[in-house]
């Protein structure tokens, strides 16, 4: 059996490390911010190039909480990537702002910086793009339309920790940047946890004041803030897992050169990487018309496979459902249909990358 993703591996790897950094928090008597934090926060800051970076609960939060920071609110206008995982509109429908989605590039699944112009408003405040498994949008052509309509650009990076544009690491290309360390991320924690990262120190003070209460001195609010702090326990586990990051995600890279060659010929659409970009590999996604028959013979072959995502945002529930008439972002909805993300992480085996090559090699043959 070939799991999708080995959750507990990456413990096993690093079992002494984790373990003495939880028992450091927890006999250190101190369960809120502190030292361990800021510690944390001061190596992201420094591995992603950015002048500031502050923890919070998690990615969805640290989204929120950087529109908020860049006053975000109803009336205003947030132009979205129409494929993405739904955290990403939903942290614009918190500050009852309204998601503008935008269909991205066919063959890289990022935002299409060609079609933003169309889609900004006298409304539009910020544009939000996402590094879409693991590989930078094209950044430079995004700054360039948000700077001639004096736009700010929130980068959406829950799935691009290590990743580089144009050789400089995703941190500080935009205004702000989003972080999720969720478990499964290339850069986990034992739970729930996030962050932000910015090269403005002025951002940085107003996150940071919102992500505790609104408070800068205990008992004193100064805004009508939130909690949303990063916890000790996850910022001691995540100062010893961005060690490890860099090794992490060339074995991810390596993993991908792999599948990249064995599925050359298989009639499958594979991952198109631009040259300027040094994907962090957070997932490896595949699309065919025949998703469904290939997760099949996949699942048989004892292979883990999932779909991100099996339905866009702008067909579930939370966003009006699905509509009758025409689609508005059938890009989304095709991807949708067909994408599909095989095994992929640092602690996946070379040959169990080739054994899921073969397995869909065989399927493709067959048809
Ligand atoms: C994981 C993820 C988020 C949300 O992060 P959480 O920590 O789960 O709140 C946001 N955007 C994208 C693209 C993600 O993959």
């Amino acid at each position: 059996m070939i799991p999708f993703l080995d959750m507990k591996a990456p413990y096993e790897e690093l079992r002494e490390e984790l373990d003495a950094a939880v028992n450091r928090v927890v006999s250190s008597g101190w369960y809120i911010l502190g030292q361990e934090v800021e510690a944390f926060e001061q190596a992201f800051a420094d591995y992603c190039g950015a002048g500031h970076c502050i923890g919070t609960a998690n990615g969805l939060d640290a989204l929120h909480l950087a529109l908020r920071a860049m006053d975000v609110g109803p009336g205003d206008e947030v132009i979205v990537p129409s494929n993405t995982y739904i955290a990403t509109w939903l942290s614009v429908s918190q500050c009852g702002a309204t998601p503008i989605p935008v269909e991205p590039i066919a063959t890289t699944y990022n935002l299409d910086p060609e079609r933003i112009e169309a889609a900004i408003t006298a409304r539009t405040k910020v544009i939000l793009p996402v590094h879409l498994y693991g590989q930078p949008a094209d950044m430079d052509a995004i700054l360039a339309v948000a700077r001639k309509y004096g736009l700010r650009v929130l980068e959406d990076a829950a799935q691009a920790h290590g990743a580089r544009y144009k050789g400089r690491r995703v941190g500080a290309h935009g205004d702000v940047v989003a972080w999720s360390f969720y478990p499964g991320k290339n850069l986990g924690a034992l739970g729930d946890a996030g962050g932000v990262t910015t090269d403005s120190a002025e951002l940085a003070d107003r996150i940071r004041v919102l992500r505790n209460y609104g408070s800068r001195v205990k008992y004193v609010n100064e805004s009508q803030g939130y909690n949303s702090r990063l916890d000790p326990i996850h910022a001691a586990v995540l100062q010893v897992k961005l060690k490890h990051l860099d090794a992490w995600n060339a074995r991810r890279a390596a993993l991908a050169q792999r599948y990249i060659r064995e599925l050359a010929d298989t009639g499958l659409t594979l991952p198109e990487v631009p040259s300027w970009a040094e994907p962090s590999w957070h997932l490896f996604v595949v699309a065919h018309p025949q998703r469904e028959a290939l997760q099949r013979q996949l699942d048989k072959a004892g292979v883990g496979s999932l779909i991100h995502y099996p339905i866009p945002p702008h067909k579930q529930e939370a966003y009006g459902g699905e509509q009758d008439g025409v689609d508005r972002f059938p890009l989304a909805s095709r991807m949708a249909n067909e994408v599909l993300s095989l095994p992929l992480g640092p602690h996946l085996q070379m040959s169990q990358a080739t054994f899921v090559a073969e397995s869909i090699r065989r399927w493709a043959g067959e048809r």
